[in-house]
């Protein structure tokens, strides 16, 4: 289901912080018309706050009758409201209930004082910040004080929080592939949370991995069955692609100096068959199986050589490469064994996307993510990466653009890395 910033006002695809939009369905007629709001637990939860208090806060805000039956997960207000007017006023519940005063965080506890006060407890900066008592959703929280939300999340949360990190990751990612265009995911509209088992233990962050968890291989799998090679195989395409590859390749024997082996005499260059034979596998069968293609580096000895990634890189995606990553992940981690092959990795997808296909360039960061989060690059090889325009794969003006592209994901991870630090 497509998310939104819990922030709406962030407007960074890479906020770490999201939530279903709402919901709601009207239902009956005349007087008594109703507003049943569908996914209010998961938005609540995604809140860490009480469906209660936001239908409450809903019933307050628009002087309506509101009907909270948990027991069934159905929020109901009296009358007719467009879910993105109910939006808008989750804002406001955003702004007055969730969010730190102090540093706008989405990440806080609800706490009542012993003198009465309702405090937002922030997880990020540590400041506890005072509720406005006038508001008569507080007189609501006092008479029902928070529940167990988190009671024993102290100990566990330092670790649930990185995990959380890189599944968050993942729901951006997914979040990304929706709005890519070729998705038809969104369709599924309403289902509500299925999980919502009332288990007090299970707070938020569990309750995210284990839903990532869930929809992660489905995504894989659908990638795999729906674009895995949906790509123009016409001859001239093919003749085009394979000119390509050999242009790259000559351009890193011809740039090569810091690095290893050149040692290809022209011709019998092992990493152009290594593309030729892949493009021709593409071309018959529709596919080249990843062990496949592990044995043709075997047989051609470069199996261990940094060469190979980029040649991968430039020939076992294509325009779906974003679903594709996961997919080939288990190959290309077996290769991987060096940041020399990183890099290697890296100056494959630069020429891939700043070359083949310049249509992608928008999806640099999602690319770049999602190669992070399967382990296929690691922050520091990825920062020198970005850090500096290099004329090894493509000329200089593309290499600036794909880093230029690059920078939110960059951005990102300067800024989830060092939160991780002051968590440690
Ligand atoms: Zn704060």
């Amino acid at each position: 289901m497509a998310t939104i910033n819990i922030r709406r006002d962030i407007t960074d695809p890479f906020y770490r912080y999201k939530m279903e939009r709402l919901q709601s369905k009207i239902e009956g007629k005349g007087n008594g018309i109703k507003s049943v709001i569908v996914n209010l637990s998961s938005v609540a939860q995604s809140l860490s706050r009480s469906p209660q208090y936001v239908v409450k806060f809903f019933g307050f805000e628009l002087g309506a009758q509101v009907t909270a039956n948990p027991s069934d997960d159905r929020y109901i207000i009296n009358g007719a409201h467009e879910a993105s007017k109910l939006q808008d006023y989750l804002d406001t519940f955003i702004v007055k209930f969730v969010l730190c005063e102090e540093c706008k965080n989405p990440e806080t506890d609800l706490k009542i004082t012993k003198d009465g006060h309702i405090i937002r407890d922030c997880k990020a900066c540590g400041q506890r910040t005072n509720v406005d008592l006038r508001h008569k959703l507080s007189g609501y929280i006092l008479k029902n004080p928070p529940g167990k939300e988190s009671s024993d999340s102290k100990k566990g949360s330092k670790k649930s929080k990185i995990k959380s990190k890189k599944s968050e990751d993942k729901t951006e990612k997914d979040a990304e592939n929706g709005s890519g265009g070729n998705s038809d995911e969104d369709k599924n509209g309403a289902t509500p949370d299925a999980e919502n088992d009332g288990d007090a233990s299970d707070d938020e962050l569990t309750r995210r991995i284990q839903q990532e968890a869930k929809e992660l291989p489905k995504a894989s799998q659908d990638g795999a069955k729906d674009d895995g090679w949906a790509i123009d195989m016409s001859q001239d395409a093919i003749d085009r692609r394979a000119q390509a590859l050999a242009d790259s390749l000559s351009r890193v024997v011809v740039a090569g100096g810091d690095d290893e082996e050149e040692e290809e005499e022209a011709g019998d260059n092992p990493y152009e068959k290594l593309g030729a034979w892949i493009e021709e596998e593409k071309k018959s069968k529709g596919s080249v199986d990843d062990i496949e293609i592990y044995k043709k580096c075997v047989d051609l000895g470069i199996e261990k050589k940094h060469k190979t990634l980029q040649v991968l890189a430039q020939t076992i995606f294509d325009e779906g490469i974003v679903k594709q990553i996961p997919i080939r992940a288990a190959l290309l981690k077996k290769l991987i064994i060096s940041e020399r092959h990183q890099r290697a990795f890296l100056g494959g997808t630069e020429r891939f996307i700043g070359k083949d296909h310049p249509e992608l360039i928008k999806a640099v960061p999602t690319v770049l993510m999602t190669y992070y989060n399967e382990d296929l690059i690691t922050e520091d090889v990825v920062t020198k990466w970005g850090s500096k325009a290099s004329r090894k794969y493509v000329d200089t003006a593309t290499s600036k653009k794909v880093r230029k592209a690059a920078e939110p994901f960059l951005t990102w991870l300067a800024e989830a890395e060092s939160e991780d630090e002051e968590e440690e």
